[in-house]
C-alpha cells in the first residue's frame, strides 16, 4: 500500500492507541450497510480550514449524511451541506453572503487500489470514490464538502457601487409649488 493520497478525500488515522471518539466519528462501511442517517448543524467558526477561507467566521452549515448502496452494491454515503458564509469579493474587496447548497455521492472503497478500479468502472465525474475507514469524521467530511463548494474566484454578480446611490438621489420629488397649485384647483 502506498501513502500517495488522492486529494483530500483519503483520510488516514493512526491505528495506535485510543482515538478520541465523538458522536461524529463513524465506521463508514457499517454506516452504509445499516443505511444510517444523521444530520446536524456546525458553526463555520468551529471549522478552522473553512473559516480561514471566509471573510469572517460567521454562519453555520446544516448537513445530512445518509448511508446506502449504489446500483452495483457498492457501499456509499450521500452528503448534503447547506448554509451561508461570508466571502470576499475579489473585484471590489467587500464581503458578501454566499450560500452553500451542495450534495455529493461518495462511494466507499476498501483501499486505494479498489478505489481506482471502482472509479474506472463507474466512469462518472459526479461520483467520488473514497477510501472508507472505520473512523471517518463526519465534520471533516462536511468541511471538505463546503470548501469544494466555495468559488475559486469569488465575485459579486454585480458589485455595489456609486451608481446605485446616484439612482436613489435622483428620484423625483414633487415641488411644493406644484402641490399648492393642486390644492387651489380643488
Ligand atoms: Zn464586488
Amino acid at each position: 500500500m502506498t501513502n500517495k493520497g488522492k486529494g483530500c478525500y483519503y483520510r488516514r488515522f493512526s491505528g495506535f492507541g485510543f482515538l478520541t471518539m465523538s458522536a461524529f466519528v463513524i465506521d463508514a462501511f457499517e454506516y452504509a450497510r445499516h443505511k444510517e442517517r444523521r444530520e446536524g448543524d456546525t458553526l463555520v467558526a468551529d471549522l478552522s480550514r473553512l473559516s480561514a477561507e471566509t471573510a469572517d467566521r460567521s454562519g453555520a452549515l446544516h448537513w445530512v449524511l445518509a448511508g446506502g448502496a449504489d446500483q452495483l452494491g457498492h457501499p456509499q454515503l450521500t452528503l448534503t451541506v447547506s448554509g451561508s458564509t461570508k466571502i470576499m469579493c475579489q473585484r471590489c474587496l467587500t464581503s458578501f453572503a454566499f450560500d452553500i447548497d451542495s450534495e455529493s455521492v461518495l462511494v466507499l472503497a476498501k483501499d486505494e487500489e479498489s478505489a481506482d478500479a471502482i472509479d474506472a468502472l463507474l466512469d462518472n465525474d459526479e461520483i467520488d470514490v473514497i477510501v472508507g475507514t472505520k473512523t471517518l469524521n463526519i465534520v471533516e467530511l462536511v468541511e471538505d464538502e463546503a470548501l469544494l463548494a466555495l468559488p475559486l474566484s469569488p465575485k459579486h454578480p454585480v458589485c455595489p457601487d456609486q451608481s446605485a446611490l446616484e439612482g436613489l438621489k435622483s428620484a423625483k420629488k414633487e415641488s411644493p409649488f406644484a402641490m399648492l397649485k393642486n390644492l387651489k384647483q380643488q
